[in-house]
């Protein structure tokens, strides 16, 4: 891996740029809320950009999944927690139940027509490739939230 050092917020707002025109077409609203202090992380920026966009695209298809009318929203944030940074995507789409929760970052796992189950099997061996890990909570039409956790780079914080 290419390593770079980023600071969260300068990537969380490259993200939202890179993805606000798929939100906007789709009718949702993507927000970065406000990060205390600066944090940094040293990682390949690219794998990193591109988890933080798997994760945007299946929020806005668990939102297009949504069966009622309420307007799809997804909110970035990041907060420094000991030697790490905990990064949150979090969406109010159809949510999952227990049973795709757990298979969640399995290879080909997908409960999409045309998905292909790479995306969290990808993100997760990035994450992990990183020192870190991704977690998840979730309620059935109430809204999904992964945190990720990634040492925070020593000097820079
Ligand atoms: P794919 O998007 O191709 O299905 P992923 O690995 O990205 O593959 O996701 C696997 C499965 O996890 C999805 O099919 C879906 O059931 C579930 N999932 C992932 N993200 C969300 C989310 N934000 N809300 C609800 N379900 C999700
Ligand atoms: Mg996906």
């Amino acid at each position: 891996p290419q390593a770079g050092i980023i600071s969260i917020s300068a990537l969380l707002k490259e993200v939202i740029l890179l993805t606000e025109s798929e939100v906007l077409m789709k009718g949702c609203q993507i927000v970065l809320n406000a990060i205390a202090g600066e944090l940094y992380i040293s990682v390949d920026v690219k794998q990193i950009k591109q988890v933080l966009i798997n994760m945007i695209r299946n929020a806005l298809e668990a939102i297009s999944d949504r069966l009622d009318d309420t307007t799809g929203r997804i909110e970035l944030g990041a907060y420094r927690e000991g030697g790490e940074v905990r990064i949150i995507v979090s969406d109010n789409g159809k949510g999952m139940d227990v049973c795709t929760m757990s298979h969640l970052f399995n290879q080909f796992f997908t409960t999409k027509e045309n998905g292909t189950g790479l995306g969290l099997s990808v993100s997760d061996r990035i994450i992990k490739n990183h020192g870190g890990r991704i977690s998840v909570s979730s309620r059935i039409n109430e809204g999904t939230s992964f945190v990720i956790s990634l040492p925070l780079t020593p000097g820079f914080t």
